[in-house]
């Protein structure tokens, strides 16, 4: 693995547009499960009878009690992890460009990471189905479930749920910068959720190195990624900066 921390400290150290691909894996170390693999939320409920959009629609109440209502209260507590405030330090370095993240938690842009494209949106804000009015997470009263808006419509959180399409504008920038980098980090997901997972497919297309970090393999690994360094995000990044510190001094 030391082998694998130093390629990745050089080719970060030779890079000029670094872009990073997120997902739930890199916020495990801040206490909000991730979907899939192991302790994933996926082992206790069925994805399709509470995160699709048809799921929510049909009785919100359920999918507020089960899933929204636990979300709120972990992420209402999660602060960044070595992994985020690595991220950050790459953008500070002039390295990482842009984070491309299926991360629902605002846990990047706390860690002060400033060009963060949110694929799935935001957790931190909620949307009245009925009249469209906004309101945060955090001021949203749960004693009532569905809690609701002054009109009487459902509050829904700013999020993409399975069978709703990724805004435009953030998959055509997506796709851009993917496509613009020499670097694709891609961190802590599982590579099944598209498109999200195809932004490495274009990087590579595109000609650029595709980095893993994961204590687990994905289907990216051997095929579409140079290399995977298996471990946690946060302890991985931690070497890989301490080393990258000393090339670029
Ligand atoms: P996922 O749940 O499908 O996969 C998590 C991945 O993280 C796995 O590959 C796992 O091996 C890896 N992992 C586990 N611990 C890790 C660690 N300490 N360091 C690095 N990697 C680790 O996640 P996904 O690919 O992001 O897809 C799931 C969808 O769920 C996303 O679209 C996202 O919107 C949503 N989600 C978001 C959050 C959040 O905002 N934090 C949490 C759960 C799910
Ligand atoms: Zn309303």
């Amino acid at each position: 693995m030391d082998d694998l921390i130093q390629r990745a400290a050089k080719d970060l150290a030779a890079a000029k547009n670094v872009v990073a691909l997120t997902g739930a894996g890199i916020s495990v170390e801040s206490g909000i499960p991730p979907f899939r693999g192991k302790g994933g939320v996926w082992e206790k409920i069925d994805p399709m009878e509470y995160a699709h959009i048809d799921a929510f629609l049909r009785d919100p109440a359920k999918v507020w009690n089960v899933l929204i209502k636990e979300m709120k209260g972990v992420v209402d507590r999660a602060e960044p992890n070595d992994a985020h405030r690595g991220l950050a330090r790459l953008e500070e370095m002039g390295i990482l460009k842009t984070i491309i993240t299926q991360n629902v938690d605002g846990l990047h842009q706390a860690a002060g990471n400033t060009d963060v494209i949110e694929f799935h949106g935001n957790f931190a804000w909620q949307k009245c189905l009925d009249c469209g009015n906004r309101c945060e997470t955090s001021q949203i009263n749960t004693e009532q479930i569905p809690p609701r808006c002054h009109c009487g419509g459902i509050f829904r959180p700013e999020v993409i749920f399975f069978g709703e399409l990724i805004p435009p504008q953030h998959l055509s920038r997506s796709q851009l910068v993917a496509s613009q980098c020499d670097i694709m980090l891609v961190m802590g997901t599982s590579a099944v959720v598209q498109p999200a997972a195809l932004m490495p497919v274009i990087s590579k297309q595109s000609g650029a190195k595709v980095i893993e970090i994961n204590p687990e393999r994905t289907p990216l690994t051997g095929t579409i990624s140079d290399y995977i360094i298996q471990g946690k995000g946060g302890e991985v990044t931690n070497q890989i900066i301490a080393k990258l510190e000393k090339l670029i001094q």
